[in-house]
């Protein structure tokens, strides 16, 4: 231990053991929180790869004391495979690279405004994200649309010149583009990029579309709630989707464990990738939390560790706006149907219908015109 890595006080531990029903880390550590508070300087190193970051433990400690500053304190800095970093960096690649990116700039009174549903939703629900830009467009008229990745994979596992070099191109087409206030989908990148572009407005959906006039759902069968643990001091996110569902009369069951003290899916930190045996145990530790059978949430990579957990994970906008999407069968652990889905993904972020592939193909006409112009001058 440095002298200017002072522990985190021990004394003020209060042994409730009140952490140890949702931290990754501790499953893997197999110590009590008190031990690993007294013992800090015995922390492996790899208790930081561990930590989802997710905040569990800080939220629901009476003592206010933070598991993972003293891991990030004193397990040092994460190790990663290079083969896991490997994995993200080719997903960063393809994701920023000209032939995958996708940007749609609007003609309007709100063409300052773009929708930004992440990478995950727009590769696995592209019906649900053309409705919701549907919906939004009546409402913003020529809001723009932003099918880019946020970064943040590789904020956790990549360095970071190439977290801002990948940043940089989104923020650059975001200039480009003149959008200052982007809507976005996903909780991670709405926590990611609010902290990136402060010179931004970033605006989370679900207030807003607790705003608007939504579809009655037909669906009856019983659900529980699961809040991603990214919107954990999101207070009024929580409110606004709880507001959603009673405006659509669905109806749902909460988790003991919810709003700011949600536990973690088990792929927060991208704990899939590196310890993926540790996710799957997080995976179940929270599925196995509530007695239903399907899980609603609004995170489209919680939604996919409750299916890899054995139940069905839904993700609320599939429910809205897209209800067939979700009485298909979907099976994430069976392998073959995992590779197909991945590949559909990245088909469905490009040009899943023929407005979109307009778009598409507009775009890439402008960037030759664009070329040919600048060969010009
Ligand atoms: S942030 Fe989450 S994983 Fe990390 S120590 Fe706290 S509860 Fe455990
Ligand atoms: S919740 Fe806080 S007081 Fe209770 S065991 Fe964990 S660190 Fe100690």
């Amino acid at each position: 231990m440095t002298s200017n890595t002072p522990e985190v006080p021990q004394a003020v531990c209060l042994d409730c053991h009140r952490c140890e029903r949702g931290c990754p880390m501790l499953m893997a550590e197999g110590r009590s929180p008190h031990s690993l508070l007294q013992e800090q300087s015995t922390l492996d190193p790899q208790a930081a790869v561990a930590c989802t970051e997710c905040g569990y433990c800080e939220a629901v400690c009476p003592a206010g004391l933070s598991l993972q500053k003293a891991v990030q304190q004193h397990a040092g800095k994460k190790t990663t495979s290079q083969l896991a970093k490997l994995r993200i960096f080719t997903h960063q690649w393809l994701s920023f690279s000209s032939l995958l990116r996708l940007q749609k700039t609007g003609n309007g009174s709100y063409s300052h405004y773009a929708f930004m549903p992440g990478c995950s939703l727009a590769g696995g629900s592209p019906q649900t994200v053309q409705e919701v830009y549907r919906q939004l467009a009546e409402f913003f008229p020529g809001i723009g649309l932003v099918m880019d990745c946020c970064a943040r994979p590789s904020a956790y596992l990549l360095s970071e010149k190439t977290t801002t070099t990948f940043l940089s191109k989104l923020e650059q087409g975001l200039k480009n583009s003149k959008i200052q206030k982007l809507i976005v989908a996903c909780p991670n990148c709405f926590s990611f990029l609010s902290n990136k572009f402060p010179q931004l407005e970033i605006i989370s959906l679900y207030p807003i579309l607790a705003s608007m006039p939504l579809p009655v759902c037909s669906y009856s069968e019983k659900l529980a709630l699961h809040d991603p643990c990214q919107t954990r001091n999101e207070p009024g996110v929580h409110s606004s989707v709880r507001q959603i569902l009673a405006a659509c009369h669905i109806s749902y069951e909460e988790f003991a464990d919810n709003r700011q003290n949600t536990q973690c899916c088990g792929h927060g930190n991208m704990l899939a990738v590196t310890m993926p045996k540790l996710a799957q145990k997080q995976r179940l530790h929270r599925a196995g939390q509530t007695s239903c059978h399907k899980i609603v949430t609004y995170c489209r990579s919680c939604s996919e560790a409750f299916d890899l957990a054995g139940k069905k994970g839904i993700h609320l906008l599939d429910l809205i706006f897209d209800p067939q999407s979700i009485t298909e069968p979907h099976d994430f652990q069976n392998h073959s149907q995992s590779t197909q889905e991945a590949n559909k993904t990245w088909m469905n972020k490009k040009q899943p219908s023929a407005k979109r592939f307009k778009w598409y193909a507009n775009s890439w006409i402008n960037r030759i015109l664009l070329k040919l112009r600048n060969c010009a001058k």
